[in-house]
């Protein structure tokens, strides 16, 4: 049996993220394929490393692809899968459970680890409780949560284009608009460093500080649901589990306690260092490093070290 894996596009290009969800798929050791709904892109997805073929979806639903459409195109090519994935996003989530109901298999949503063919590990109840769950399925539709998986690289492979027979369009969804949300600095979910403001901040003056010191740094800014909810942060920078999940090389925490919701989008982080004045915060429950202290005081050193502010 072979893996099919959904390609998502970002900026007329392979999400990042896709190639994460190849990178866990491959730790099946079956054959990888890739969706592809874009055909503009399948010169550049091609070379993506490790794939084997390309199969690429033909007609107008590619352009307002809705995810009734997609779940349509996974139905009909589910026969040759015993897996077929896609990243934790809004297009996976929405079309895979669908997608499954069609073709009668299991659906898992949220992988964080592969054990073997079959066998997933996933979070349940914000992180809080992992499950491991294995399918009985003779295809198994899954969404990865991508942070945890290293990316495939996107050149070295020479995959195989197969045009698809277009699928019918579903009619009773149309897309009207994209719009992209205004992105601050740099790419969240892919930063290795990303400095995050909670409520402690107290101004939004003081999160543009933060945010100055994280450019300084080549480091994303990220905040929790509380300084995004006070306006200190844009939605976009919002990390847990109504926000975005992170797991970058060092996460450092400023005036955050560590709300369960919180911890659900960063806790996989592989250093983590809070800040907070309250020594009981159960930021420090998750933390590699805790400094008990005022986040200002510690935001002016780091300003001095990297010659910011
Ligand atoms: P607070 O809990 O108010 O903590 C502020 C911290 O700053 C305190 O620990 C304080 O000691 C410290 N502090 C204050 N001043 C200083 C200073 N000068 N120096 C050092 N430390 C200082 N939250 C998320 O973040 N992401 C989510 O995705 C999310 N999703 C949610 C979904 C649901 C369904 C619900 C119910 C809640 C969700 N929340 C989420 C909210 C979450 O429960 C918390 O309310 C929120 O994370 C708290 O944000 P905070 O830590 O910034 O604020």
């Amino acid at each position: 049996m072979r893996s099919l894996v959904v390609a998502e596009t970002e900026n007329g290009r392979v999400a990042k993220a896709t190639l994460r969800v190849i990178g866990a798929v491959m730790q099946q050791g079956l054959p990888v394929d890739l969706l592809l709904p874009d055909a503009a892109l399948a010169p550049s997805v091609e070379k993506i490393a490790g794939v084997e073929r390309v199969l690429v979806m033909a007609g107008e639903a590619n352009e307002e692809l809705v995810p009734e459409t997609l779940a349509a195109q996974l139905h009909a090519l589910h026969g040759s899968y015993s897996l077929i994935a896609a990243s934790h996003r809004t297009l996976g989530r929405s079309a895979l459970p669908r997608a499954a109901a069609l073709a009668g298999g299991a659906f898992i949503p949220d992988v964080i680890a592969v054990e073997g063919e079959g066998a997933f590990v996933r979070g349940l109840y914000a992180g809080s409780v992992i499950a491991h769950v294995s399918s009985a399925s003779a295809v198994t539709f899954a969404t990865f949560r991508a942070s945890p998986f290293a990316p495939v690289a996107d050149s070295g492979g020479n995959a195989t284009r197969v045009m698809l027979e277009p699928v019918a369009r579903f009619a009773r969804t149309k897309l009207i608009e994209r719009q992209a949300s205004a992105q601050t600095g740099r790419d969240l979910p892919n930063a290795r460093i990303v400095l995050s403001g909670g409520r402690g901040l107290v101004s939004k003056d003081n999160m543009d500080r933060l945010g100055h010191l994280a450019d300084s740094m080549g480091a994303a800014l990220g905040a929790s649901r509380a300084a995004v909810d006070a306006g200190y942060a844009p939605n976009t920078a919002q990390v847990g589990q109504t926000g975005k999940i992170v797991a970058p090389d060092v996460y450092l925490a400023f005036g955050i306690s560590g709300a369960i919701q919180h911890l659900a989008g960063m806790k996989d982080s592989k250093t983590i260092v809070a800040i907070n004045k309250d020594p009981d915060a159960p930021i420090f429950s998750v933390a590699d490093i805790g400094l008990v202290g005022d986040l200002f005081e510690v935001i002016s050193a780091l300003e001095a070290h990297v010659g910011a502010g």
